[in-house]
């Protein structure tokens, strides 16, 4: 047997989720040398729950990546679709059969194991392995024990990541993030469905609740923005709590009006909504399209000067950065936090 230990090792030092998933991946595919291995997440409401792709490998190939996670959910194979995959997530137990959804390059229908990974009591996702030959017993418990690991990885991944009050990334989380390519590398061109946008929301009078209410319900209308938020946007969205009673929220959307009407409806929804003993709250956006080579604090820093104007014509409002440019509302010079390269 390979080095296991030594895999194992390699796959706990990872902190970036998308190579954790890829060496899980090529790991099990090294050691079961099967015909291919793929790792699906679990995306969308409970009672329509959705296989999206994390990594794949098929024989004698280098490890994939999965598939973006701004695939709206409807292109998404739905769990219930695939009964394997749907009884090992219901059963939590490993579900064996053969694959009815594809043959492998002989012409011969596949077997098909499927590995549920449940996380406290969320189905997070499962590993799905096509073999010529059924898994032995051994095999089946290196994968049990292989995936205890990376279940026990990505709940400690999950806590560093996430704000503990609302469940939402943390700002640690959005700036790697943000290194890592959700602006700079990623953005595409304007009028590119991959085109992507910033938004900073800020609660309106926040101080006020606390003030009139106490820091326990100010607590209690953070959790609920935050869940406002959530049922707002769409699940491949990026949504982070930035620090006190400000978040932002990454999405993509191909032009400005679209990006504009996200943000807009949350701000309605929020509106809308009456907050438990302290009624109507309300929250005000701004918003800038993410540019080539921006950093961060940049594109933050836009999205800043929106809110801000924002706040300074009436609060519970969405303002975007580029608008208040071209209309003369603000001046297209930055400041601090952005690198001007030319
Ligand atoms: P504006 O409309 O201009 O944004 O006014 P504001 O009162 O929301 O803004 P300000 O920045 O003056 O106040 C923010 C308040 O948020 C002050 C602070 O006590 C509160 N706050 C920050 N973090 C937390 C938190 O974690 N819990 C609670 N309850 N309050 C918090
Ligand atoms: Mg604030
Ligand atoms: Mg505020």
């Amino acid at each position: 047997m390979p080095d296991l230990i030594g895999s194992v090792v390699s796959l706990t030092g990872f902190r970036d989720r998308d190579l954790v998933n890829t060496k899980l991946v090529s790991m099990l595919a090294d050691w079961l040398d099967p015909l291919a291995v793929s790792l699906y997440r679990c995306v969308g409401d409970p009672s329509d729950l959705r296989l999206l792709r994390q990594a794949g490998q098929r024989r004698g190939q280098a490890a994939l990546r999965g598939d973006p996670p701004w695939v709206p959910l409807e292109a998404l194979p739905a769990a219930s679709d695939w009964p394997q995959h749907h009884r090992a997530l219901l059963t939590g137990e490993r579900v064996r059969g053969v694959d009815t959804r594809r043959c492998d390059d002989a012409g011969e229908p596949a077997l098909l194991s499927v590995f549920p990974i449940v996380i406290g009591q969320k189905r997070f996702g499962v590993i799905e392995v096509l073999s010529e030959r059924p898994l032995s017993d051994e095999h089946c418990e290196l994968i049990t024990g292989l995936l205890q690991v990376y279940r026990n990885h990505m709940d400690l991944l999950d806590y560093s990541e996430h704000d503990m009050l609302t469940g939402l990334l943390n700002r640690k989380t959005f700036e790697a993030q943000f290194a890592k390519g959700l602006g700079a590398t990623a953005c595409a061109p304007a009028g590119s469905a991959c085109t992507q946008w910033l938004g900073v929301i800020d609660i309106d009078h926040f101080k006020r609740v606390n003030d009139d209410f106490g820091h326990l319900i100010g607590d209690e209308v953070l959790l609920l923005v935050a869940r406002l938020l959530r049922s707002a946007f769409r699940h491949g969205d990026r949504l982070y709590r930035f620090g006190g009673e400000e978040f932002v929220v990454v999405l993509r959307a191909d032009e400005r009006a679209h990006a504009a009407l996200a943000f807009e409806r949350f701000r309605a929804r929020m509106e809308a909504f009456t907050f438990p003993q302290v009624g109507p709250v309300t929250a005000s956006v701004g918003f800038t399209q993410l540019r080539p080579l921006d950093i961060a604090s940049g594109a933050f820093a836009r999205a800043d000067r929106a809110i801000y104007h924002a706040k300074q014509t009436g609060r519970n409002r969405v303002c975007c950065h580029e608008t208040l440019v071209e209309s003369g509302a603000l001046s297209g010079a930055e400041k601090s936090g952005e690198i001007e390269l030319f």
